[in-house]
């Protein structure tokens, strides 16, 4: 490890980070931190200090730090063949190997595979197969996709238009005009109080056919939405939501794009997010959890309905015209098979889900009660924390007071890494599947002492 005194001059003068104030990250007035190491949930910084790494990353190290598996399963890639194309059926073990891998856990009606980097570009191409497969069917009109408020699916042009936080949209001039947004199916946040569960389902419902009515079922292609909403808020969706959204969606002719970048491989205590609740989609994207993030990879998974007409539309057109050069790259794709028979091996799945209730009960109890804890909710390994001005309105703190900002420094204060989610007071919580019972409540207990430590 590079440790040399330089090192913190360089990064303010060289590096330009992703999703950070870069005035004043170059000012020096936001933290600059370099990571060496990782075991288990536990990540370790340069001047040595260990943490609780209770966000996986970004919600992508699922196996934990250090598996030696993954990291041998690389190295002997990268020996054997770093890289060869996968453009005109070409292909390497591993990345054949693991095609067949994923479809063997998908869903029974999905087809094939189709390899990139991140999660981004991965749903960039679900994009562009919906727009070819209605091209191919005769409805050139049929493109508008429809996302939610709250969804993330990239930073991208279409990925970032889809997205559906403010940040990602202001002074970028998105969204792009394809890209229409509905209501976020964000129970906490109900217009009105009064509502069920299962009458919020039917407002979200009754937007969403609203939506459908204003621009016309002829106008659009898709629907894109992430099982559990993530960078959103990590919320989980009201009774009977995805049965009554695919309705409408099989309905009016509209595809289902289930975003499981985030919920695929294990999250949720199920292998996808479209298992969990139900979800029959046309088109899945996978990322972070391939790999566990020990190499990237994405990828986008086919189903049969849609693969029949790409098959259809090169008969007619010949070869389709998308490709990445590092479209199922060898290293990326070691790492995915390894890492899919630790996932079995280990049984994280199960441990996902059982441990994750853990965490999720012993939040509620520890933070529950608190004057400005709104709401603590969760599915599987994903928690979250709402801090609220008044719990009885549900009044939001004043943005400019940063105090989600301020209780996740807080909490790593106490060593333990929870996430300030983009929008609202929100902590958010995605630890690797392999936490332990004891790490789940040290979670929570020190995220019980961050909260009081600001507010009280
Ligand atoms: N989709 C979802 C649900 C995500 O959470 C993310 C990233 O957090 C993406 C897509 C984009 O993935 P990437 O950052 O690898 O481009």
């Amino acid at each position: 490890m590079l440790k040399n005194d330089m090192l913190e001059q360089w990064d303010r003068e060289s590096f330009f980070h992703p999703s950070t104030h870069l005035a004043e990250f170059a000012r020096g007035n936001a933290p600059h931190r370099v990571i060496r190491g990782g075991q288990g949930s536990h990540i370790e910084d340069r001047d040595g200090n260990r943490l609780l790494d209770a966000f996986a990353g970004l919600y992508c190290v699922n196996v934990g730090y250090g598996r030696q598996e993954i990291a041998e399963a690389i190295a002997e890639q990268a020996k054997e063949l770093a890289y060869y194309h996968a453009y005109v059926g070409h292909g390497t073990e591993a990345s054949i190997t693991l095609a067949k891998m994923i479809l063997d856990r998908a869903p029974d009606h999905m087809s094939k595979v189709y390899f990139g980097m991140s999660g981004s570009d991965a749903n960039e191409t679900n994009i562009k197969l919906v727009w070819y497969y209605n091209n191919i069917l005769g409805r050139p009109e049929k493109k508008k996709i429809i996302s939610r408020w709250r969804g993330y699916h990239g930073s991208g042009l279409m990925t970032g238009s889809l997205t559906g936080l403010e940040l990602f949209h202001k002074k970028f001039d998105l969204p792009l005009s394809q890209v229409i947004h509905t209501e976020a199916p964000y129970y906490y946040r109900r217009p009105d109080l009064s509502m069920s569960e299962a009458e919020f389902t039917a407002h979200c419902v009754a937007e969403l056919e609203a939506l459908i009515e204003r621009e016309g079922a002829d106008t659009i292609a898709a629907f894109i939405g992430e099982p559990v909403l993530g960078t959103g808020g990590i919320v989980p969706p009201p009774e009977g939501y995805w049965d009554a959204i695919q309705e409408v969606l099989a309905r009016h002719d509209i595809l289902l794009i289930a975003d499981e970048v985030v919920t695929g491989f294990g999250r949720l205590g199920s292998m996808f997010g479209s298992f969990h609740y139900g979800l029959e989609p046309d088109l899945m994207t996978i990322a972070k959890g391939l790999t566990s993030a020990y190499a990237p990879l994405s990828g986008s998974i086919v189903s049969d309905k849609v693969w029949k007409v790409l098959e259809q539309g090169t008969d007619e057109n010949g070869p389709i015209g998308h490709g990445w050069t590092y479209s199922a790259h060898p290293i990326g794709a070691a790492a995915g098979v390894a890492n899919l028979k630790l996932i079995d091996e280990l049984k994280l799945v199960e441990n996902a889900g059982e441990v994750g209730a853990h965490l999720n009960r012993a939040m509620a109890e520890a933070v529950g009660g608190h004057a400005n804890v709104g709401e603590v909710r969760g599915e599987g390994m994903l928690c979250a924390v709402e801090l609220v001005a008044d719990k009885e309105t549900r009044q939001f703190f004043d943005a400019s007071e940063k105090v989600g900002a301020k209780v996740s420094a807080a909490l790593l204060e106490e060593g333990v890494i929870g996430r300030a989610m983009p929008q609202g007071d929100i902590i958010g919580f995605a630890p690797p599947f392999c936490l332990t019972t004891d790490e789940a409540e040290e979670i929570a207990g020190k995220t019980a002492k961050a909260v009081k430590a600001v507010l009280g």
